[in-house]
């Protein structure tokens, strides 16, 4: 591709957890070792493939393990569910199994089963066994997981109420709580359910690890009623994308931004992409489009069912679609390993978004890219994301791509014109309606008339 506009600043990016692994390069002295894991939990750490912990990792870990309250300022991509998994698997290893001893909460689907999935690559040859708990599935192999005492619980706080419900979730030996994303807990409106939730719990001493991307003053507030003399563990003070992240503007008009997104697939500058939209129906949309064009798309968000957005997912992972059309909801927290690039096809409104979503690429030191396609309309959006991170983003124009272009269709027609429409579609029914009425009552009258008249030519 051709770049007519700067290249991308890379000069005043912020340090941050993915410069870590690098840093630390894998040496076996400042590795994992020397954290002080168990040596099944090191085995299993290898077998992932992580080489030296990230800075998160190297400064929660250690505290955790001794059963301190731990405090962590950290997003996701910085290797924070390592962070708090390893020391929780640690701590219940030598303990006797079958009773849940330890519950993870976390804001959405998508992050419980992925820490799930995290846990169950950490905890082999610990024969310790976590399930993930949420909404959306049946019950009935959650309360199985519940009455079999799963050592580990990993559940989004609606579901996790509804079966402390029933006798047969009383965590009564729960006490080590992890509240994951605690500030995207608060976004969701799920501050309540998570008080409600402690309640459940034993009040005896616990453990609580406390994780959070940002320190809003209400989570700070819970930080203080939930945490005993926490260890603060600060990864990033200001937030921030990963430094591995070229970013760059792609200015289009809102009509072709398909044509833009097919043009970059065609040309190969982006590979398998996920593309991020404004709202459900212009993601929806979006998957049909590239469908139509030959190009494999799945599409993600709230409309779509726990099957369906796993099998988004799972088709997304294995290279059988190239696009994944999706809104915010796997902005936070979905592990998508080896994710090229990020596509925002609409800017996000609000600049903390814009960081999350393009925090699916360059996960744990990798290069990524993140495009941002911006419509003259979402300038202004552009501006608070640029003011956010402190510097101009790069923009860019493809030298053969026709920005004139006429589409036959257009990708969606604004509200204010649907309600046009309709008003003048009802306008028309309406005066089709008076002129039909007109019309009877002229007839009735011309044949009262003609009755009237032959009854007085009768008489
Ligand atoms: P997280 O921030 O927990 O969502 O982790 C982001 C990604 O980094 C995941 O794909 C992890 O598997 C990976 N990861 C976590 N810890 C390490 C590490 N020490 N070295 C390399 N990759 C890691």
């Amino acid at each position: 591709m051709t770049k007519r506009t700067g290249d991308i600043d890379t000069s005043s990016r912020p340090a941050n957890a993915s410069n870590g692994s690098r840093e630390n390069g894998g040496g076996s002295s400042d590795g994992f070792a020397s954290l002080g894991l168990s040596p099944a939990l090191l085995k299993s750490v290898q077998a992932m493939g992580f080489e030296s912990p990230t800075p998160i990792q190297r400064s929660a870990i250690p505290p955790a393990l001794e059963g301190k309250d731990v405090l962590a300022t950290a997003m996701t991509g910085s290797g924070k569910t390592a962070a708090f998994l390893l020391p929780v698997l640690q701590r219940l290893q030598d303990q006797p199994k079958g009773t849940t001893r330890a519950l993870i909460v976390t804001p959405t689907r998508e992050l419980a089963a992925q820490i799930v999935e995290h846990l169950d690559g950490l905890a082999k040859g610990t024969g310790l066994r976590g399930k993930a708990i949420f909404g959306g599935v049946g019950a009935g192999p959650q309360e199985k997981a519940f009455r079999k005492g799963v050592e580990v619980i990993v559940a989004t706080p609606g579901r996790l109420l509804d079966h402390f419900q029933h006798e047969y979730a009383r965590l009564a030996e729960a006490d080590i709580v992890v509240l994951d994303e605690a500030d995207r807990m608060l976004d969701m409106g799920f501050l309540p359910e998570i008080r409600k939730i402690l309640r459940h719990l034993p009040a005896r001493p616990r453990q609580t690890l406390f994780f959070s991307a940002t320190m809003p003053r209400p989570i700070a507030q819970l930080a203080g009623e939930l945490l005993r003399s926490p260890v603060r563990v600060e990864v990033q003070k200001k937030q921030a994308p990963p430094s591995a992240i070229s970013q760059a503007l792609y200015p289009v008009p809102g009509e072709l931004k398909v044509d833009l997104l097919a043009e970059l697939l065609r040309r190969g500058d982006v590979g398998n992409v996920i593309a991020f939209c404004r709202t459900k129906h212009r993601a929806k949309r979006l998957a049909k489009k590239l469908e139509k064009r030959g190009i494999a798309a799945a599409e993600i968000h709230g409309n779509r069912s726990q099957k369906q957005r796993t099998a988004a997912l799972a088709g997304f992972r294995d290279g059988r679609y190239a696009v994944l059309a999706a809104t915010d909801i796997v902005a936070r927290g979905i592990d998508v390993v080896e994710l090229d690039h990020v596509v925002n096809f609409d800017v996000p409104a609000v600049p903390e978004d814009y960081i999350h979503r393009i925090g699916r690429t360059a996960r744990a030191g990798a290069d990524g890219e993140a495009y941002t396609f911006v419509s003259p309309q979402e300038e202004k959006d552009v501006g608070a994301i640029e003011r956010a991170l402190g510097r101009r983003l790069p923009r860019r124009l493809i030298d053969d791509f026709d920005y004139k272009a006429k589409t036959e269709e257009r990708f969606e027609i604004p509200v204010g014109e649907r309600i046009a429409k309709i008003k003048e579609r009802k306008r028309e029914e309406r005066a089709r309606a008076k002129r039909n009425a007109e019309r009877k009552k002229r007839n009735a009258e011309g044949q009262s008339n003609g009755r009237g008249g032959g009854s007085s030519r009768r008489n």
